[in-house]
C-alpha cells in the first residue's frame, strides 16, 4: 500500500484486517502531533466526522505544562474542549507502525470554526490570501537533524551526559558513513515514500551524526503536513531501532546546529511560474523581487516563528552557515536568503535562517505573510551581497535572542494585520514563557562555572 489512502480503501483495509489502528492526530504549537489511537472500526464508523481534545493542547509548553495567561484557554477558563476535525484528504497507511494508518485533524471551536491561532489553520489563511491575488505557493523545507548510538530512554538516564553521536566525523554527503547508518534512514525513506510523503533523498551534513532529508516541494499545507510526519517519524524509527534523534538546533556548543531551510516558489493558476521571466535578470520576476524584498525587510517581525527558543538562538554563530543577515546571494549560503534555480522556471528563495526546531505551519504561513505583504507594496528589492557575509558590519540582521524576537514579533503591525492581534499575542506569550523559564532554572553550565569558583 503507498500513498495516501482514500476513505474506501481505508474501509476495505479496515474489512481485510490490514488496518486496525487510525491515529487521529492534531498539530501543537511546537508542531508536534497529538492525538488519539483509534480503533479501525469505530473511527469508519463514527469518528471520522469528528472527536475531541481538551483545548490546552494549543496552550501548553513542550513539558505539557499548563501555563497562565493566554486569553484563549486557561484554569480559570475550565480547560474545555476543541473539536478535532479531521481531514480525510490526509488520510495514509503509516508503514512502519503494525496495522496503522494516519489522518491529521483541523481544531475547531465549539461554534465549528477554525480556532484562529492553531497552526494549520493559520497557514490556511495566507494560502487563501495568495489565492486571492491569483498565484499558489510551492514549498520545501530541508530537516536536519542527529543521530545518536543510544536510545532515549538511555540518553535519559544517563542525564543526556556523554552523548556519542552516531558517527565519529564530519559526514557531509559521505556514502561510507551514511551506510553505516542506513539501519535507521532507510527505514525513514521508505516508510515515508509508502505513506505517500515524497522523499527526495537524506544525505550526510557537515557534523559527526548529522543526517538531512530532503522532501519534494509541494503547496504549503501539504509540505507542513510532510514536514511533520517526517519528523515524528523520524524519532520513531530511530527508536524502534533503539537509537536516539535530536531536532534541537544545537545540542552542544562545540557542534555545528541544525536547520530547517525553507525553499519557496510562486505559480500562476495555469501552472506557470510566478517567479521566473526569462527577459530579467537571473530570470526573477518583479513579482519575485517584491516577494522577496517583503521575506527580507520582514524577516525581524517573523523570527520567532524560525526560532521558538532560547537554544533556536545559539545555533546562530559564525561560520556555521546559520546565518543571520537579512541579505539575499546568488547561491552564497552565509546569507539569509539565497536565490536558487537561478535563470530556470525552478527559480526559488531559499530562506536559511529557520532552526530544525521550527513549526513548520507557522514558518510557513508567517513567510508566506511577510512575501505578500512586500507584493502589496511593491516593496523594491536591493542589490544581492556577495563574500563572507558573517563579515559584514553594513548588513542588517535578524534578533539574535529570544527576548529580541519576541519583542519584534509583538511590534510587528504586519504580522498583527495578517494573523490577527489575538493569535499574535497567544504566540507572544508562549515566547514570553520560554524566556521566563530559563530566567527560572538554574542550568549546568553555571554550576560548572561558578560553584567552586565564584
Ligand atoms: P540543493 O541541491 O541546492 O539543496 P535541491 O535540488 O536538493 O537543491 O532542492 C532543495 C529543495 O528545494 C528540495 O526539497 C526541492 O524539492 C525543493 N525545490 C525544488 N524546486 C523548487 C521550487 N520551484 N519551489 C520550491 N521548492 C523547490
Amino acid at each position: 500500500m503507498a500513498g495516501n489512502l482514500t476513505f474506501d480503501a481505508l474501509k476495505a483495509a479496515v474489512a481485510d484486517g490490514t488496518i486496525d489502528t487510525v491515529l487521529v492526530c492534531a498539530v501543537d504549537m511546537q508542531g508536534r502531533l497529538m492525538g488519539k489511537r483509534f480503533h479501525a472500526r469505530n473511527f469508519i464508523d463514527h469518528s471520522f466526522e469528528e472527536t475531541h481534545c481538551c483545548n490546552y493542547l494549543l496552550a501548553t509548553d513542550l513539558e505539557m505544562y499548563t501555563v497562565e495567561g493566554y486569553a484563549a484557554t486557561s484554569w480559570a477558563g475550565g480547560y474545555g474542549d476543541y473539536v478535532m476535525k479531521p481531514d480525510l484528504s490526509t488520510l495514509r497507511p503509516v508503514p512502519w507502525l503494525d496495522g496503522t494508518a494516519m489522518v491529521l485533524c483541523d481544531l475547531l471551536d465549539h461554534h465549528h470554526e477554525a480556532v484562529p491561532h492553531s497552526p494549520r489553520a493559520l497557514l490556511k489563511g495566507q494560502i487563501a490570501r495568495l489565492e486571492a491575488l491569483g498565484l499558489e505557493a510551492k514549498m520545501a523545507t530541508e530537516l536536519e537533524f542527529f543521530l545518536f548510538e543510544k536510545s532515549f530512554d538511555d540518553i535519559r538516564r544517563s542525564g543526556f551526559r556523554d552523548l556519542q553521536p552516531i558517527s565519529a566525523y564530519n559526514e557531509d554527503y559521505h556514502i561510507l558513513q551514511t551506510t553505516k547508518e542506513e539501519e535507521v534512514m532507510r527505514p525513514i525513506r521508505n516508510h515515508l515514500y509508502a505513506a505517500g510523503i515524497p522523499v527526495e533523498n537524506s544525505k550526510g551534513e557537515a557534523e559527526a551524526g548529522q543526517e538531512e532529508l530532503n522532501i519534494r516541494y509541494a503547496d504549503p499545507l501539504a509540505c507542513a503536513d510532510h514536514h511533520t510526519i517526517a519528523k515524528h517519524a523520524t524519532k520513531e524509527i530511530a527508536w524502534q531501532h533503539g537509537r536516539a534523534v535530536t531536532f534541537m538546533p544545537k545540542w552542544h556548543h562545540a557542534r555545528v546546529g541544525s536547520s530547517a531551510h525553507v525553499h519557496q516558489s510562486l505559480w500562476k493558476t495555469d501552472g506557470t511560474s510566478a517567479f521566473f521571466d526569462a527577459d530579467a535578470p537571473h530570470g526573477m520576476s518583479q513579482l519575485m523581487r517584491h516577494y522577496m524584498a517583503g521575506l527580507i525587510r520582514y524577516a525581524p517581525d517573523y523570527t520567532w516563528f524560525l526560532a521558538p527558543y532560547v537554544n533556536s538562538y545559539k545555533r546562530f554563530q559564525k561560520g556555521t552557515f546559520a546565518p543571520t543577515k537579512t541579505a539575499w546571494s546568488i547561491d552564497n549560503r552565509t546569507a539569509g536568503f539565497r536565490l536558487c534555480g537561478e535563470g530556470t522556471r525552478g527559480v526559488r528563495v531559499e530562506c536559511r535562517i529557520g532552526g530544525s526546531d521550527l513549526n513548520p505551519y507557522l514558518a510557513l504561513a508567517a513567510q508566506l505573510a511577510a512575501g505578500i505583504r512586500g507584493i502589496e507594496e511593491k516593496l523594491e528589492l536591493e542589490a544581492p551581497v556577495t563574500g563572507d557575509l558573517y563579515q559584514s558590519r553594513r548588513l542588517k540582521e535578524v534578533p539574535r535572542t529570544l527576548r529580541a524576537a519576541t519583542e519584534t514579533l509583538r511590534k510587528s503591525k504586519m504580522l498583527r494585520e495578517a494573523f490577527g492581534d489575538a493569535v499574535i499575542d497567544h504566540y507572544v506569550r508562549a515566547a514570553e514563557w520560554e524566556q521566563e523559564e530559563f530566567d527560572r532554572v538554574v542550568t549546568d553550565y553555571e554550576l560548572a562555572r561558578g560553584f567552586e569558583r565564584a
